[in-house]
């Protein structure tokens, strides 16, 4: 299982030494600032439900968000409560979440995690998630089938307000080429490096405004450099641009 890392008051715990490092988080810093001047200061909105949370980031597995989010919908409106999906057929909740595609996977996985949540619990309800040590949290999370590390820290930052870093396809591809991450570096192991770059308060804001950039200008297949507010702190720019 791969460890997530947590932060305490500020920086990860275990602080990287290096005078390298120290440059990385200075530019992390900086590229922090600057992406909430260009897209705003995101403040922590926690989600009501932590099940909520982990079955739409089931849901958002390989899929864009307009699919991914139609089929929550769907989902919600047909279940508005998550009792009432128990003993249902995996058949039936496929059909209502085909528009977030691997409908017959992700049906098998949310209930799959409803099952163990209430079989472990007696009820279905995760609230109780928030009087655990994040360590705590993230190992009984990863006892759920096909909750990976990435859904574990969406789950803890977004609806526990724990101190995890999330790294999902864009961010990885955008500190990837800013150089803030190795270009070999897993996605999970992202996860342990971007945390350790910025101090924990940033986590959110960080998190939200490198998606939004990876949307809006570093796009996977042709990034937007020469609109790039980042540029000048970008490894792939001053090697390519
Ligand atoms: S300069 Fe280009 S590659 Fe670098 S962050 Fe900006 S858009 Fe992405």
């Amino acid at each position: 299982m791969l460890r997530i890392v947590f932060v305490h008051a500020g920086f990860s715990v275990d602080r990287m030494a290096s005078g390298h490092s120290g440059k990385l988080r200075r530019k992390a810093g900086e590229i922090d600032r600057i992406l909430t001047r260009t897209y705003g200061r995101k403040e922590v909105e926690l989600d009501d439900d932590p099940i909520d949370t982990l079955v739409e980031t089931i849901l958002s597995q390989n899929t864009t968000d307009v699919n991914s989010h139609k089929a929550f919908r769907e989902l919600k409106r047909a279940y508005p409560s998550w009792n009432r999906m128990k003993g249902e057929s995996p058949a039936k909740v496929a059909a209502i979440i085909r528009p977030g595609g691997l409908a017959k996977i992700k049906a098998d996985r949310i209930l799959g995690a409803l099952d163990f949540i209430e079989r472990e619990t007696g009820k279905l309800d995760l609230s109780f998630l928030g009087s655990m040590s994040p360590g705590e949290v993230d190992a009984w999370l990863a006892r759920i089938k096909g909750v990976g590390p990435k859904t574990r820290s969406i789950v803890m930052l977004f609806s526990l307000d724990m101190p995890t870093f999330p790294v999902d396809t864009h961010i990885h591809r955008v500190a990837k080429r800013l150089g803030l991450i190795g270009s070999r570096t897993s996605r999970e192991k992202a996860q342990e490096e971007m945390a350790r770059l910025v101090p924990s308060t940033k986590f959110y804001n960080f998190h939200i405004n490198i998606i939004e950039h990876g949307r809006a200008v570093c796009k996977a297949r042709k990034p937007r450099c020469t609109v790039c507010s980042i540029s000048r702190l970008c490894d792939y720019y001053s090697t390519k641009g």
